[in-house]
């Protein structure tokens, strides 16, 4: 009876922590535990904010599974271990500009190429690594031995005409690497691992579902549905997020699909609705590739192409922002890539389509081609 006591004391104790935990007026709410949102908390919490981020599945997103590399220049330390120390933000802006188009504002991309050798700097003081061994052959990802290389179309004209060529792809180097693994886990986790160091609170298996205004009717918070670290199967649920992501990253969508279906089933019997009041929340939950309305509307041929992308990138973030009635952008834009890469040593030649590809040359990266190439010659495309 004395027992049964204790325990029922001890479990309303546990609950009445975990409900002022949960009710806690943190400064800043990030939605999204990725690079983007694990960046903006730590930014945040440099200021002095008390910050709390949040995540449907258990950190990384697609960050985690990515192949870590940083396009980065204007100089970096490793750029000038591998000779190419004569990078400026101005060398690195000319070749960006001709390269990304309308992608970004020219204001974005200024700010971007004069921040970035602080951006790998701010990176190592995180705990990230980033070597200068540049990589002496060309390749769309290099081998473990390779941190530099030139990930671009830099070495290519017109792009050589406008600006001096240099490697800015710097790949993160992970402890125990082999033959071509991506390193985003480890870029992300050194993220995250500070992150927390600096008392940045994060909850897993906790699923952002709608944004709560004020009575000025401004953003005063979230509503989210929470699966508890005591659940019985919330590491079953964490082995399942984390396999599934990875098999996303290679393109195994249906197992994939199956292994997101298991966890979400395991997630929608435990979790329990919670709410935590912030006047600033930031969202950066990923892109919106896993969900078929939004991809249909604004990149309709997308069914063609091999999608990549984990289960948070179905567009949720984005609804969010809509439903409290934010501009969004770009929404068309994306990112396609067809690696036509023989061995180097083979290669003598490339011939796409004078129509299309007017000068190409071998350094030039396939991600150029057009959309209109899919479609024109139904290549089937991995992007
Ligand atoms: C295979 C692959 C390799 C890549 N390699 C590179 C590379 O080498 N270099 C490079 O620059 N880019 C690379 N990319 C692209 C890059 O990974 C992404 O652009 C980047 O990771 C996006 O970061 P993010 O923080 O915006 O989103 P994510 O890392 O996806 O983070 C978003 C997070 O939000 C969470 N979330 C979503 N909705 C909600 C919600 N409603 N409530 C709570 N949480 C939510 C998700 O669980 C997720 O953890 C690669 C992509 C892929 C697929």
């Amino acid at each position: 009876m004395r027992s049964s006591c204790l325990v029922h004391w001890a479990s309303s104790l546990k609950t009445i922590i975990e409900a002022s935990f949960m009710c806690t007026k943190p400064d800043v709410i990030v939605v999204g535990a990725g690079l983007a949102g694990m960046s903006a908390a730590i930014a945040a919490a440099a200021q002095g904010a008390s910050v709390v981020v949040i995540d449907r599945g258990h950190g990384g997103g697609t960050s985690a599974v990515s192949g870590g590399v940083v396009y980065a220049g204007g100089g970096t330390r490793q750029q000038a271990i591998a000779g190419y120390g004569d990078d400026s933000p101005e060398n690195m802006c000319r070749y960006l500009a001709l390269e990304v188009g309308s992608a970004v504002s020219d204001a974005t991309l200024s700010t971007f190429c004069r921040e970035s050798v602080h951006m790998i700097e701010w990176l190592e003081s995180l705990g990230a690594k980033f070597e200068g061994t540049l990589c002496p052959f060309r390749t769309s990802f290099p081998t473990s031995q390779y941190s530099l290389y030139f990930s671009g179309n830099e070495k290519a004209r017109p792009f050589s005409d406008v600006a001096r060529p240099a490697p800015r792809g710097h790949r993160a180097v992970a402890a125990h690497q082999s033959g071509m693994s991506m390193t985003g886990r480890d870029l992300w986790q050194a993220v995250f691992e500070s992150a927390l160091h600096i008392g940045i609170k994060f909850h897993a298996a906790s699923w952002v579902q709608e944004l709560r205004l004020d009575t000025r009717g401004a953003v005063g918070g979230i509503r989210f549905r929470v699966m508890s670290p005591d659940a019985p199967l919330f590491r079953v649920h964490k082995a399942l997020t984390r396999n599934a992501a990875e098999l996303h990253a290679m393109s195994m969508q249906p197992v994939a699909a199956v292994l997101d279906r298991i966890a979400n089933f395991i997630w929608d019997r435990q979790a329990k609705d919670e709410e935590m009041h912030s006047g600033a929340v930031i969202l950066a939950a990923g892109s919106y590739i896993r969900d078929k309305g939004l991809s249909r509307q604004y990149i309709p041929w997308s069914y063609r192409v091999a999608t990549l992308g984990t289960a948070g990138d179905d567009g949720g973030g984005i609804r969010l922002a809509q439903s409290v009635g934010a501009a969004v952008d770009f929404l068309n834009h994306s990112s396609v890539s067809r690696m036509l890469y023989p061995p180097e040593s083979l290669s003598e030649g490339i011939v796409v389509s004078p129509n299309v590809l007017p000068q190409s040359p071998l350094n030039h990266h396939i991600s150029r081609v057009p959309p209109r190439l899919v479609i024109q010659y139904d290549l089937k495309l991995g992007g």
